[in-house]
């Protein structure tokens, strides 16, 4: 029988921490699970490089091994994939109908783990640039970058994180914050402050990144002063903040004003029978140990689900 034919159990939508965990739940529970994924398992997980605060590994993993680990566990317990984007969902009746590649599949049950991407600055030069010098992920363009000055944008655990991992590489990393105080956890500020490689732009905003073929400098302003600035950077990496993936999303699945699911206490959306576990669920603390313990919860509350289905 083919994908297509089949009814399974269970549809995992998006293939990171949260919806590997799902996988592997779903699978001891041995509920049938077709895991729908636009790239390779893994989600953003994969594009950290060292995760220092997931229990196990007190001298850090990097993302991508502690991903590809996972997907080997899920795949162990009969996870099926799929590579392919979900256009569309069809929630409200008992046997769910996902759309995806121009193809359909029909489930019992979801478990929407799609995550989050991350959020663009919106100026001139950015989608110019972007594989040009501007890059969303120092984990993979990072080695580009040896003895060079490159721009951090952000106060959030992933820039500042990912400034120190730049410092590997990069001569120099400037980190450009529109406040003066850093939002990242406190220990990774204070690593960050100890490194003699970074430095600070505070109360400042990218104007616009310029260049000819590639990026040679950005327009920084001052938002306390209103002073402009150019400077001469060779990369820029930019870390504000994630907005979920939804877009397929139908409208009965509540949302809050972000995007972000609403869901249960046992993860379930709005609509009966659609589970929501990770990034894209509306929560306090996003974070790869927190997506596994979703994928765990939402895969239970299915199988509980699922014994009262008819
Ligand atoms: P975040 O925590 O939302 O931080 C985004 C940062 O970008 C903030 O400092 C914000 O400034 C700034 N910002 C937002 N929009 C901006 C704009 N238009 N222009 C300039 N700056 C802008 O996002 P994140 O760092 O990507 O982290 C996302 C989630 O993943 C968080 O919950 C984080 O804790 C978690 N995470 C955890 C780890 C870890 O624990 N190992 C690693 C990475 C991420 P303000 O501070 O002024 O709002």
């Amino acid at each position: 029988m083919t994908a297509e034919e089949k009814i399974y159990d269970v549809i995992i939508i998006g293939g990171g921490p949260a919806g590997l965990t799902a996988a592997i739940y779903a699978g001891r529970a041995l509920l049938s699970t077709l895991m729908i994924e636009r790239a390779m398992p893994g989600g953003q997980a994969a594009t950290t490089d060292a995760i220092a605060n997931y229990p196990g590994f007190p001298n850090e993993i990097t993302g991508p091994e502690l991903m590809t680990k996972m997907e080997e566990q899920a795949r162990n317990f009969g996870l099926e994939v799929i590579s392919a984007d979900v256009d569309s969902i069809e929630a409200e009746n008992k046997i769910k109908r996902i759309f995806a590649g121009g193809k359909e599949y029909k489930a019992r049950s979801v478990i929407i783990t799609s995550g989050a991407d991350p959020n663009k600055l919106s100026v001139p030069g950015e989608d110019k640039f972007t594989g040009a010098g501007v890059s969303y992920c120092a984990t993979c363009d990072g080695a580009f970058y040896i003895d060079k000055h490159v721009l951090v944008v952000g106060g959030g655990d992933s820039a500042i994180q990912e400034a120190i991992f730049l410092t590997r590489f990069a001569e120099r990393i400037s980190v450009v914050h529109r406040r003066d105080k850093l939002r990242a956890a406190k220990t990774v500020q204070q690593k960050a402050f100890d490194n003699q490689k970074i430095d600070y732009f505070w109360d400042s905003v990218v104007e616009e990144i310029k260049g000819s073929d590639k990026v040679s400098s950005v327009i920084l302003k001052n938002v306390k002063t209103d002073e402009s600035k150019e400077i001469e950077i060779d990369g820029v990496f930019i870390y504000v903040g994630i907005t979920p993936n939804t877009g397929f999303l139908p409208p009965a699945v509540k949302t809050d004003d972000r995007g972000f699911i609403i869901t249960d206490e046992s993860l379930q959306t709005a609509v009966p029978g659609v589970f929501a576990a990770g990034d894209v669920r509306k929560k306090l603390l996003k974070q790869i140990v927190t997506a596994v313990s979703d994928g765990a919860v939402a895969a239970t509350a299915v199988e509980k689900y699922l014994e009262n289905f008819s």
